[in-house]
């Protein structure tokens, strides 16, 4: 694992609140895992690129491969697009200059 990897990882978790995004079960009790929305594929990869596969808004927390599975937003384009939207937002801020 990267520090990159570790960091998203430490944002995912402060983010999440301790408990499953999809069944709000405390991760503790079951196996935590990183879920990705828009789902970590090559096509993926090319269609949406590395911006948005790994921002941290692409990545959620659950406690189960189960609830990983519904976190999957992959098959619905208008997610993907509200997703990217939120995305391309966020990134924007960090290159905000003060006015
Ligand atoms: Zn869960």
């Amino acid at each position: 694992m990267t520090e990159a990897q570790r960091e998203q990882r430490r944002y995912a978790l402060a983010i999440s609140g301790g408990v499953c995004e999809v069944c709000g079960r405390p991760l503790r009790d079951g196996q935590p895992q990183g879920a990705h929305r828009i789902g970590n594929t090559q096509a993926n990869r090319a269609k949406y690129g590395d911006m948005v596969i790994d921002n941290p808004l692409n990545i959620g927390y659950t406690c189960s491969l189960k609830c990983n599975g519904a976190l999957d937003i992959s098959g619905n384009p208008a997610e993907c697009i509200k997703l990217c939207e939120a995305i391309y937002t966020r990134e924007a801020l960090r290159y905000e200059v003060k006015k």
